[in-house]
């Protein structure tokens, strides 16, 4: 199965490094405080329980799923709640938890709809960020890497459901060249 994959471009090593070092700012921002991290299924599933072990304050956990791009690797622009939230967010602090941000548009959608449900805050941490192609403006709280444009599976991340379970990330084809910036 990995013969077939191309670049390894985060081991996974350097995730569980800037993973832990992004509990340790989040845990420092939000001191003295209660987190709800917001996980967006089923990608970010990894993440999100990695993270967590490295938050020092109270943070209960809420799973939302929308549509994104099915088995193809472009996105469609078409999104939609799947799954909801179980609880209220209201007068809580909110922690979107994504695996990755491309064109931006899941993310928007998901920040309009929860910023309109009375939280005390909404932020986001997001493992990957791929600037390169945003479509629409967003602001990222906490990123783990900036990535090239290239479409990346492992460590929670899939292509029609295969590779989630991989420790790091690796880009899908052997053949895609990756444009480093
Ligand atoms: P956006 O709406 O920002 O274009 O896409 C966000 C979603 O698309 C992510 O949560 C993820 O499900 C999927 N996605 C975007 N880029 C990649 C990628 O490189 N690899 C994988 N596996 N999924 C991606």
């Amino acid at each position: 199965m990995a013969d077939a994959l191309g670049e390894i471009l985060l081991t996974e090593e350097q995730i569980r490094r800037r993973v832990a070092e992004l509990g340790r700012q989040i845990s420092a921002d939000y001191a003295g405080l209660e987190l709800t991290l917001v996980c967006v299924l089923r990608g970010a599933v990894v993440f999100l329980a990695d993270l967590i072990r490295h938050l020092s304050l109270p943070a209960s956990i809420d799973f939302m799923a929308i549509s994104s791009y099915g088995s193809d690797t472009q996105s469609t622009g078409v999104v939609r709640i799947v799954k909801d939230l179980d609880d209220s967010i209201q007068h809580r602090h909110v922690l979107v938890v994504e695996d990755i941000v491309d064109t931006g548009l899941t993310l928007a959608y998901l920040l309009d709809n929860l910023r309109n449900r009375s939280a005390t805050s909404v932020r986001v941490c997001a493992l990957l960020d791929k600037p390169a192609r945003r479509r629409v403006p967003i602001t990222l709280d906490y990123v783990g890497f900036t990535l090239p444009d290239c479409f990346v599976v492992g460590y929670g991340l899939d292509f029609a459901q295969r590779y989630r379970g991989l420790p790091h990330v690796v880009v899908l084809s052997p053949e895609e060249v990756c444009p480093r910036g």
